[in-house]
């Protein structure tokens, strides 16, 4: 009986003992999820996971994290609607400008063009204000319009009207001077031309725009400019570095495309202009673009090497479509030289547009007419400074404005 009862005892004991460790782990399980945050160091997955309780499992090996690790996670974590956490491991998207519009940019640039233009407008209109207009001051006026690049012809002209009219007068108040003398400068500057850069195809492709002109004019970086512009109207450019004779060139107008988010075409140095200008309207009709802009080399190392290589870079360009604008950049500062950089490239391809660059460094504003008259083709853009956005849709208007002054 003593047996039974003994035996009965241990049993209950057995029982017990097993039912108090199913309570401790049991409640070990429990108690686990909620410790594992500030005593064992368990979330090693990047802050933006903070998922305490689920996959808790400690680890001893890991390290202790710090304060800041463990609130910081929380904190975000309890603020679901702010997601800053994650952005710094998104890779920085590269970034793209957006150029200033081109809408009145001429007008915003005048202050620097008629800095520029002081000796050319104001001198005239101080020479017509003295008392006595004399052969020595008509003289004079000649010269002041000679000097600023104006060139014989249209010299000969304004000067012409300009007695015409003075004599007509009679009185020459400050403002009838100036008001003449604005009306004469546009009339020399021409009202009429179609100034507007083609960009746009007949085609349901790409606007083809080549861009030529002597080296160091302002080439490249005029191309990069005119990317800008187009980019600020809303139009998708591709560019094409056909300049594969100055080593820089390619990569110059590559970082202008790169800038404004336009591809750049490009091939070996040295290469074969034609056949990257070809690949360039290759890829601009690939890609949808509204237009392909071509820059190219301007050696003018023989007038047949020129005409060989632009001819060359044309009729290729020209098996996927007409030209739409052929560009002449010259450099505004270096006068009859630029004219005659004018005349040769005339002969070799038909130029729809000229771009008068580095305005802002000459007073020899007169240039604008002489080319004009010089090639019968219109100055469309002028550039007026360093600047990416220092390129400027030509106005007459603002132009002579910027001549006469305020
Ligand atoms: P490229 O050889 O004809 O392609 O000439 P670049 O485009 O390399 O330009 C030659 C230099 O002229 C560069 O230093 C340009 O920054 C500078 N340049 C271009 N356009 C202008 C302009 O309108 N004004 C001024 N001040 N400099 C210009």
């Amino acid at each position: 009986m003593d047996i039974l009862i003994l035996a009965v005892v241990i049993a209950l004991v057995a029982v017990g003992a097993v039912a108090t460790g199913l309570v401790v782990s049991s409640r070990k399980k429990k108690q686990l999820p909620p410790a594992a945050p500030s005593s064992t160091p368990t979330i090693t997955a990047p802050p933006a996971e903070p998922q305490v309780g689920e996959d808790a499992a400690p680890t001893v090996e890991e390290p202790r994290r710090t304060i800041e690790e463990v609130v910081l996670p929380e904190a975000e974590a309890a603020a679901p609607e702010a997601p800053v956490a994650v952005e710094p491991e998104v890779p920085a998207a590269p970034e793209i400008e957006v150029p200033e519009p081109t809408a009145g940019r001429l007008v915003r640039l005048r202050a620097r063009l008629a800095r520029s233009q002081n000796s050319l407008g104001k001198g005239l209109l101080t020479l017509l204000s003295r008392e006595h207009l004399d052969e020595d001051t008509w003289e004079e006026i000649e010269e002041t319009l000679l000097t600023a690049d104006v060139g014989v012809k249209p010299t000969q002209e304004l000067v012409d009207r300009l007695r015409e009219r003075v004599k007509v007068l009679g009185t020459r108040t400050p403002q009838d001077l100036r008001s003449l003398l604005r009306e004469e400068l546009l009339t020399l500057v021409g009202t009429d031309f179609d100034r507007v850069v083609k960009t746009e195809s007949a085609a349901d492709t790409p606007g083809v725009v080549m861009v030529v002109g002597v080296n160091g004019t302002g080439k490249t970086t005029t191309t990069g400019k005119l990317a800008r512009v187009l980019v600020a109207d809303g139009r998708s450019v591709v560019l094409g570095a056909a300049d594969t004779f100055r080593a820089a060139a390619a990569d110059q107008l590559q970082t202008w495309g790169e800038r404004v988010g336009a591809r750049t075409v490009r091939g070996p140095e040295g290469g074969d202009p034609a056949s990257i200008a070809f690949d360039a309207v290759k890829e601009g009709i690939a890609e949808g673009a509204d237009v392909v802009l071509i820059d190219t080399a301007g050696r003018l190392h023989t007038k047949t090497g020129l005409m060989d290589e632009l001819g060359k870079v044309k009729r290729v360009v020209e098996k996927h479509g007409p030209l739409d604008e052929v560009l002449l950049v010259l450099d505004a500062t270096t006068g009859q030289n630029g004219l005659m950089q004018a005349r040769v490239f005339a002969e070799v391809v038909d130029i729809t547009g000229i771009v008068l660059t580095k305005l802002d460094g000459t007073a020899k504003g007169g240039i604008v007419v002489a080319v004009q008259r010089e090639l019968g083709v219109p100055v469309k853009l002028v550039g007026l400074g360093e600047g990416p956005d220092d390129l400027a849709p030509f106005e007459p208007e603002a132009f002579v404005d910027a001549l006469i002054g305020d």
